[in-house]
C-alpha cells in the first residue's frame, strides 16, 4: 500500500467507525498507520475493512491484518489450484511457479490455466510432483498457519486442511530454501 491508499483507508475507517480512536487529523493517523500496513495488498485491506465494519465498532490496525490473511486463505481454499505449465521434472523451476500460482490466487488475480483435473491418471508425472514437493513441506513445520511437521497446513480460523495447494507458499520455501 502507499501513503496515499492508507490515508484513503484511514478516512474510510473514520467514516464507518466514528468510535475508532483517530489523532486530530485523519493525515497524522495515516502517517501512523503506514508502517503497519505498508506490506498489505491496497484492495485487500480496503476489502477487510469493509468486513470488519459490518461486524465492529472499532477497528484497529491489527485487525486489518488479520482479516486480510482470512481472506487470502478463503480465495485459495475457494479456487481450484492449476497446475505449471513447467515441466515437472524440472523440480526448481515447477516450484517456482507452483509458488507464483499460489501467491497469485491468494492475491485474487485469474490464473490462466487449465485448472487441475478432477481425475488425473494416476502416478501423472504432474501428480508425482506435486506429492513430492507435499511429503517435503510436510517435514517442517508451516510458519503461516503453525502446522506442526507431519499435519497438514490448514486454513486458520476454518480449521479445513488446504485442499488445492500442497502447503502454504512459505511452508514450501521453508522445506526447500532457493
Ligand atoms: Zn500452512
Amino acid at each position: 500500500m502507499t501513503t496515499a491508499e492508507t490515508a484513503r483507508l484511514v478516512t474510510l475507517i473514520a467514516s464507518i467507525c466514528p468510535s475508532t480512536h483517530m489523532e486530530e487529523t485523519t493525515e497524522t493517523t495515516a502517517k501512523n498507520w503506514h508502517p503497519l500496513l505498508a506490506d498489505l495488498d491496497a484492495a485487500d485491506a480496503h476489502e477487510a475493512v469493509i468486513r470488519l465494519g459490518r461486524r465492529r465498532h472499532h477497528i484497529a490496525a491489527v485487525d486489518i491484518r488479520d482479516e486480510v490473511r482470512a481472506i487470502r486463505e478463503e480465495r485459495l481454499a475457494r479456487d481450484p489450484l492449476p497446475l505449471p505449465d513447467a515441466d515437472p521434472d524440472d523440480p526448481r523451476r515447477y516450484r517456482a511457479e507452483l509458488l507464483a500460482i499460489v501467491t497469485a490466487i491468494a492475491s485474487g488475480q485469474r490464473v490462466e490455466r487449465a485448472p487441475t483435473s478432477p481425475a488425473p491418471p494416476p502416478h501423472a508425472p504432474a501428480d508425482r510432483s506435486r506429492n513430492d514437493l507435499r511429503v517435503r513441506a510436510l517435514r517442517v513445520p508451516c510458519p503461516w498457519c503453525k502446522a506442526a511437521p507431519g499435519h497438514p497446513c490448514t486454513v486458520p480460523r476454518l480449521g479445513i486442511p488446504l485442499k488445492n495447494a500442497p502447503a502454504h507458499a512459505s511452508r514450501l520455501t521453508a522445506a526447500d530454501p532457493p
